[in-house]
This record gives C-alpha cells, structure tokens and sequence, in this order.
C-alpha cells in the first residue's frame, strides 16, 4: 500500500548534514516506525515520503523550515546545576541534555559550565540546520485503531508501553 494519512511506515534512514557528514542512521538497529500524519516526524520528512510505498528510496534535503525550524535567539539561559545533577558523568560544553522545564522535558546544549550554574542554550540541536535523509521505506501497512487514538505507532520501531 501507498503512504498516506493513519499508515504505519517503518523506514531505515541516513541523516547527513552539509550533504554529506553523516550524523546519525538507524542502519545497524531495527528499522524506525512512525504514524503517517500524525506529526510524529519532521514536516519536510512526513511530506516526502506521502504517495511512496515498500521499497521505495528517497534523497531528500531539508531546509530548517520544514525541519526542526529556525535557530532562535534569546533561548541561552543559566542555570542552577541542581537541575542538571541527573546528568552522568561531568558535565562539558557542547554536550546535549535533558531538562525538566514547566513545559516539559527539553533537550538543552551546554555551554558553559560554573560552579553553581550552567549556560545552556534551549534550541534543539538541530535547529537551523539543512538537514539530508537518505531514507528506505522497508514496509507500510495500515494502523490499528488503538494506534491512531494514540497518535503514534506501535510494535517494532514504535513507541514501547
Ligand atoms: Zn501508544
């Protein structure tokens, strides 16, 4: 069957950036698994892999847009290491880590590292960024009714509960 809204899409997937620098692929696990039309992916992924079925290979390049958005001033902030003491190991610029903030859980880069504090910049990691996907769509099928009340999908590659 064809990608369209409420399939279930397990893809393998290459992520380069600057065309070629490859940053992350899901190659050597299991395949991802994701709800088509759910928002579950970024824009400009969902939007490339609608109409295309098992099989099926994409090289697609994606401005920030239509990826994890532009990179945004005014998102530095310090912060109490209390907040940070979940991390393990020693804390280092350029390491990317979780925070509990009033809007939930955030990823936040660090930067600088205090006694007491940390600056730390609140823009996801991939903000800003062209981002390339060489994806293979491995199978496509249709969701479960508990799937697309959940808004994600389940099973090998999807969500585990
Ligand atoms: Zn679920």
């Amino acid at each position: 069957m064809q990608i369209n809204k409420d399939a279930v899409v397990q893809f393998h997937y290459d992520l380069y950036l600057n065309q070629d620098e490859r940053l992350e692929s899901s190659r050597n696990t299991e395949p991802m698994a994701y709800l088509h039309g759910a928002g579950n992916i970024i824009p400009g992924l969902e939007q490339a892999l609608e109409g295309k079925a098992a099989g099926d290979q994409l090289d697609v390049t994606i401005p920030p847009e239509q990826g994890y958005g532009p990179h945004k001033e005014g998102m530095q902030q310090r912060i109490p290491l209390k907040y940070l003491k979940h991390v393990k190991g020693k804390l280092k610029p350029g390491m990317q880590v979780p925070v509990q903030t009033d809007q939930g859980q955030r990823t936040v880069t660090i930067l600088k590292v205090g006694l007491k504090t940390a600056d730390v910049d609140g823009n996801h990691p991939l903000a800003g960024k062209t981002l390339r996907f060489v994806v293979d769509v491995m199978a496509v099928r249709e969701a479960t009714a508990e799937e697309k009340s959940h808004r994600h999908a389940h099973g090998v590659g999807g969500h585990q509960h």
